[in-house]
């Protein structure tokens, strides 16, 4: 179906702040996405739909074109590689920075220092633009915790406030990217959905410059 839509989104604090953004484009879902255990719903736009997944999973199925439209962190892009998307409006939702932490002050070993993150991808090239192999911990959240129990050094998180890693009592270290959400496309919903997809662009744009 050439006009049909599927726009990929993720639970949580992005989905908080896209939905409003969505409405004001006059897109909303037919359910309460966030009381729903659905995965899919149908929108006030017969021709668009919602699937709900994991962050971390919204630029893969937008590369494999599983959805033709997504709104991902630049943290998740960034550590997935962007392959077979474009990056379209920086919808400057859930801004944040990317910032290795630690305890303030102690000092870190030259060699062989372990950092915890679930972006190995980036923490990898951050280290090696710097000249540091590092050893890597993979984690999938709660990060603070690594060095409090002595399993990393240091960690790469998001930082927004800063209160989670003062409550835990660490320290923003290194300041590595800043983060926001972004539109992402499938690169070939582009070509084969052109006017269906410019047109589902525009007006996301458009709610965004009225949200100035
Ligand atoms: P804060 O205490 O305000 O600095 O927030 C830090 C915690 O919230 C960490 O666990 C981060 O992983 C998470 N966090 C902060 N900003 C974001 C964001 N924009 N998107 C997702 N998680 C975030």
């Amino acid at each position: 179906m050439a006009n049909q839509l599927t726009i990929a989104l993720a639970k949580g604090r992005i989905l908080d702040e896209t939905l409003p953004l969505l409405a004001r484009a006059g897109i909303e879902p037919a359910d309460d996405l966030s009381s729903s255990r659905k995965l899919v719903f149908a929108t006030s736009e017969p021709d668009i739909k919602l699937v709900l997944i994991r962050s971390a999973d919204v630029p893969t199925y937008v590369q494999y074109g599983a959805a033709d439209i997504g709104v991902a962190g630049k943290d998740v892009l960034a550590e997935h590689g962007g392959d077979g998307l474009y990056e379209s409006v920086d919808l400057g939702i859930a801004p944040c920075r990317m910032m290795t932490a630690g305890f303030e002050g102690k000092a870190l070993p030259r060699f062989g220092l372990r950092v915890a993150t679930k972006y190995p991808r980036l923490t990898r090239k951050f280290f090696l633009e710097q000249g540091r192999q590092v050893e890597l911990i993979k984690l999938y959240g709660s990060m603070e915790l690594a060095p409090i129990v002595g399993l990393a050094d240091v960690i790469v998180d998001l930082v927004d406030t800063g209160n989670t890693l003062r409550a835990n009592g660490l320290a923003p270290l290194q300041h590595i990217m800043d983060i926001s959400s972004r539109l992402i496309v499938n690169r070939a919903s582009l070509k084969t959905k052109n006017e269906a997809v410019k047109r589902l662009v525009e007006r996301i744009e458009q709610a965004v410059e009225g949200d100035d």
